[in-house]
C-alpha cells in the first residue's frame, strides 16, 4: 500500500495542487494528514475542502485549533495570529465543523499520526532534538509514527535495541524490528531552505519512506497573499522557503 502522508498546507491551494498532480503520478492508495490546513495563507476553504474529499486520515494542528478558537492565538507571533484571524473570517461552516471534528492524534495500518508530537499533542511542543526525538518514540505503538509542525523533513529511527539516530539523506527502506518517527515537512510554506512543497510517500510492503517535493508556481500564491492584505512577510517567506 502507497500512502502520501502530508502536513503544513496552510492556505496554500497552489502548492497543493502540486502535491495532487504529483500523488497521482506516483500512483498512491491513500493521503494521510498531519494536520494545519489553514494559517499563513490565502485559500483556507479550498484546502479545507481538499483535505475533506480525499484524506482517509486526519489530524488537527495548532492553527486549525486557531481558526476554531480552540487554542490560545495570543501565544502566536503577530503575523500569524492576523493570519489566522483573517482565516477563520473566510471559512464557512462546513470547514469549521470538519476541522473541529479533527482528532489530536489517530493510527491506522502501522502508522499514527499526529501534528506536534505523540507524547502530548495538545500541547504543540516541538521536537527539536535527539532527546525529543527519543521521549517520544515511548509514545506510540505503530512502525511509523508522522508529525510536521516544525516545517522541516527529518526521519529519525529506534533500533530494535533501543538506539536512536537521524537517518540521513530523505529516503530509506524499513529495518526489521526498527520504529521511525518521521517529520514530513510542509507542503504550503516549506523552512528548509527550497520553496517547493515538501511531503512523504510511505509504501509499506517493502516499508520504503521518501520526502518528495513539487514545484509549484508560488508567485500566484504570494499574489493573493497581498490583495488580501496579510503581512509581506509571509509572501516573502515562501520564495525562500524560510
Ligand atoms: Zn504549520
Amino acid at each position: 500500500m502507497k500512502i502520501a502522508i502530508i502536513s503544513d498546507i496552510h492556505s496554500n491551494i497552489e502548492a497543493l495542487s502540486a502535491v495532487e498532480e504529483t500523488l497521482d503520478q506516483h500512483n498512491v492508495d491513500a493521503t494521510y494528514f498531519a494536520g494545519d490546513v489553514v494559517g499563513y495563507g490565502p485559500d483556507p476553504d479550498g484546502c479545507t475542502r481538499w483535505i475533506m474529499e480525499n484524506a482517509q486520515l486526519a489530524v488537527a494542528g495548532n492553527h486549525d485549533h486557531g481558526v476554531v478558537g480552540r487554542t490560545d492565538i495570543d501565544s502566536f507571533n503577530v503575523n500569524a495570529r492576523e493570519a489566522v484571524t483573517w482565516n477563520a473570517e473566510q471559512m464557512n461552516d462546513s470547514s469549521m465543523e470538519y476541522i473541529n471534528s479533527l482528532p489530536y492524534m489517530t493510527s491506522k495500518n502501522d502508522v499514527t499520526l499526529v501534528h506536534a508530537n505523540p507524547k502530548l499533542p495538545e500541547s504543540w511542543d516541538y521536537i527539536f532534538t535527539l532527546w525529543d526525538a527519543e521521549t517520544n518514540f515511548l509514545h506510540f505503538e505503530s512502525t511509523y509514527c508522522f508529525v510536521g509542525h516544525s516545517h522541516q523533513p527529518v526521519i529519525v529511527s529506534m533500533d530494535k535495541d533501543g538506539n536512536v539516530a537521524v537517518v540521513p539523506g530523505d529516503t530509506f527502506t524499513a529495518e526489521k524490528g526498527s520504529r521511525y518517527l518521521i517529520n514530513v515537512g510542509s507542503v504550503g510554506q516549506p523552512r528548509d531552505g527550497t520553496p517547493d512543497a515538501c511531503f512523504g510517500i510511505l509504501d509499506t510492503s517493502p516499508g520504503t519512506f521518501s520526502i518528495v517535493r513539487s514545484e509549484y508556481d508560488f508567485g500566484i500564491t504570494q499574489e493573493k497573499i497581498l490583495k488580501a492584505g496579510l503581512p509581506k512577510s509571509l509572501a516573502d517567506r515562501l520564495a525562500e522557503g524560510k
